[in-house]
């Protein structure tokens, strides 16, 4: 069984040289336990908030063990009566080929459906990313039909499902990404109204093409970069508009996030609230199923980023927090 464990963490800016290859043998399965066999591995930006030493929202990772993370995969061996080999599975498998899980601890591996939704897109659209996307939107934005919200990081995996979920409601959606092949594509394949690229420019020359793009304001904007993309929306709030704070990637690294215009709050009375999908269990099935019919009918087609063999995953998370990927960052097993 092939893992990649985190070797030490990060000084500034993540590197490969944090990552270690490890082999070691998969244990026998005792009662209740069921062998998984991963195919593909999630990649996601709160990892690299975990490799930090100092505690963020979750536990740091710790070191010399397999880097965790979200799989999807097929049982391959079942010694619990709740799972059968051949089932197939989402969990939390972690870098590694394979995985031993208990089938009674709750929540750690759960049976998925792929007649309609391939197997994938529950790490992305049907999975973790797009309930994200849904709290934020149903639960903190909650926009009437007409009103125009906004999304940064708008091409990825969180933003993708906000554009489908939001354009399904009626909004004007309008995205921010960086180059204009992610512009285009969320326009063309998704929906949106209109996207923004923002590399290259400040907050007020942003602000001005975002006053074109929304000219009835912004309502609801969901944020996932910080930065110079929340400060361009901030000039362009409406009186009573709503901030879902879902990730500010611009800062992972390390580097300052200021915002510019704190003041535009109290002015236009704007709500903001930051929020950690994984706290708000209640709401994971009524989300997945709407997501999971919007994938499956068809109206819905998520972009995947897949990597090829479980060695290349730290180069491609390492993508991932510089916008390499283009959609939902996997890294393909089997
Ligand atoms: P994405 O698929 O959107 O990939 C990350 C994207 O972020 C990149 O493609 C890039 O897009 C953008 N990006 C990277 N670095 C920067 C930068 N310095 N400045 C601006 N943009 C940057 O990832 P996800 O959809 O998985 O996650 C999106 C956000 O949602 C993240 O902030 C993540 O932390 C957050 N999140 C929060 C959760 C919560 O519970 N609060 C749960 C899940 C995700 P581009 O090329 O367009 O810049």
């Amino acid at each position: 069984n092939r893992q990649i464990h985190l070797d030490n963490r990060p000084k500034g800016e993540a590197s490969a040289s944090n990552f270690k290859l490890v082999t070691a043998e998969t244990p026998a399965l005792a009662d209740g336990q069921v062998l998984v066999r991963h195919h593909f591995l999630s990649l996601d930006p709160y990892m690299r908030g975990r490799m930090n030493e100092s505690k963020s929202y979750a536990q740091p990772q710790p070191l010399g063990q397999v880097m965790q993370g979200g799989t999807v995969g097929e049982v391959v061996e079942s010694r619990s009566p709740k799972f059968a080999a051949g089932d197939k599975v989402v969990g939390m498998g972690g870098w590694q080929e394979y995985s031993v899980v208990d089938a009674d601890q709750v929540g750690m591996l759960r049976k998925v459906d792929t007649t309609h939704v391939p197997l994938s897109h529950y790490l992305g659209a049907v999975g973790m990313p797009g309930v994200t996307a849904w709290y934020g939107l149903v639960k903190i934005i909650d926009p009437k039909p007409g009103q125009t919200v906004m999304v940064s990081a708008a091409s990825g995996a969180v933003g993708t499902a906000f554009g489908a979920l939001a354009k399904a409601r009626g909004c004007r959606v309008v995205g921010i990404a960086g180059g204009p092949d992610k512009c285009k594509y969320v326009v063309e394949e998704i929906g949106f109204d209109a996207c923004i690229d923002y590399r290259g420019k400040d907050a007020y020359a942003l602000s001005k093409e975002i006053a074109q793009a929304a000219p009835d304001g912004v309502d609801g904007l969901f944020e996932n970069v910080g930065g110079v993309c929340l400060d361009a929306v901030m000039l362009r709030m409406n009186a009573f508009a709503r901030i879902a704070l879902c990730g500010m990637i611009a800062g992972y690294d390390g580097q300052p996030v200021p915002m510019t215009y704190p003041q535009l709050l109290l002015v236009n009375r704007v709500r903001l609230e930051g929020f950690i999908v994984s706290e708000h269990m209640e709401v994971w099935p009524q989300a997945l199923q709407e997501l999971g019919q919007l994938v499956g009918s068809g109206k819905f087609r998520p972009r995947e980023s897949v990597a090829q063999g479980l060695e290349s995953a730290p180069e491609a998370f390492l993508g991932l927090l510089k916008g390499r990927n283009f959609g939902k960052q996997l890294v393909k097993l089997v």
